[in-house]
């Protein structure tokens, strides 16, 4: 029930009509007790700084950022994680005791997260990631933060695969599809395969003995991991990085830990209601 007691979180973009985010977080809330839902904030471009400060104004317990603000936001909060400040970008904002605002990048170390719920080790992993977008980016300065011993970083454009592979603290490097079997771990952080059967490297490419991650999570069996299983390999899917990351946002905000199955089951609902 919603009282004068109750306290708001939420996500801002555009657009945000279709984020999983609500669906997740009130989960996460509720898993713990607290008096707070959690709402989508349509912002348009150029909305950032009014959405921060309405933050303050409105005493806000938190706040996701998607696009097109996270860079926005990571120019205008008062201070960044080291994740956040490595990549110039925030997709959580923290009110601290101090009132200032901290921005914080948890896809990444979601995605580590949500490899390590899989039983998969990245210290001394060599990893080829494909894509060099912005969640690429966060993906390959977790893994260089988690310690992998080497990251290569496979893309259609190869300038925006130096600038990803500069992110893997001096142990990336760019590659192409020839590198993918080497690895012990290979991610798909490009968006091939989200509502198709497209894959985003040839199926030969993959073997037994390696790990396949995706974080493309609709549909939640992609093509690539599907490949990846008849090869013997082994599977994780994406949608573990996105309840993750959004586990360790409610952390930040609360201090705790929410249920991350509760969060989990409330995410499958909703991609499930919606692509019935
Ligand atoms: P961006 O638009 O920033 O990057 C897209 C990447 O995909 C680029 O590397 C781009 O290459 C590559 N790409 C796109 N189309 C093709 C193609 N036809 N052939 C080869 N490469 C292609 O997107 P994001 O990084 O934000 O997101 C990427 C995917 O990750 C999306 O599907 C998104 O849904 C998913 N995602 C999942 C999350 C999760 O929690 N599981 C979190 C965030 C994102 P180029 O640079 O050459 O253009």
């Amino acid at each position: 029930m919603i009282t004068g007691a109750t306290r708001v979180a939420g996500i801002i973009g555009e657009p945000v009509r279709h984020s999983l985010s609500p669906a997740l977080h009130n989960a996460g809330f509720q898993s713990l007790g607290l008096d707070i839902v959690y709402a989508a904030f349509e912002v348009p471009e150029g909305g950032a700084s009014g959405a921060l400060q309405a933050m303050r104004a409105l005493g806000l317990v938190g706040l996701s950022v998607t696009m097109p603000h996270k860079q926005a936001v990571a120019a205008a909060v008062d201070v960044l994680d080291p994740a956040a400040a490595a990549l110039r970008s925030v997709n959580t904002v923290v009110a601290q005791p101090d009132g200032r605002l901290l921005g914080c990048s948890t896809d990444g170390a979601g995605f580590v997260a949500s490899l390590a719920a899989a039983g998969v080790r990245v210290d001394g992993a060599s990893v080829c990631v494909l894509g060099a977008g912005g969640a690429a980016r966060a993906v390959v300065d977790a893994l260089g933060r988690a310690g992998a011993a080497a990251v290569v970083v496979v893309n259609r454009s190869a300038a925006r695969a130096a600038e990803a592979a500069a992110l893997a603290a001096g142990r990336g490097s760019v590659g192409d599809e020839s590198h993918v079997s080497a690895a012990d771990l290979v991610v798909n952080c490009t968006s091939v395969g989200m509502g198709t059967d497209e894959l985003p490297v040839a199926a030969s490419s993959l073997r037994a003995g390696q790990v396949v991650a995706d974080i493309v999570y609709h549909p939640r069996r992609t093509a690539l991991l599907r490949a990846a299983a008849d090869a013997g390999a082994r599977t994780v899917e994406g949608l573990g990085m996105l309840v993750h990351q959004a586990v360790l946002q409610q952390e930040l905000w609360t201090g705790r830990t929410p249920s991350i199955e509760a969060m989990r089951a409330a995410a499958e609902r909703e991609l499930a209601a919606r692509h019935q």
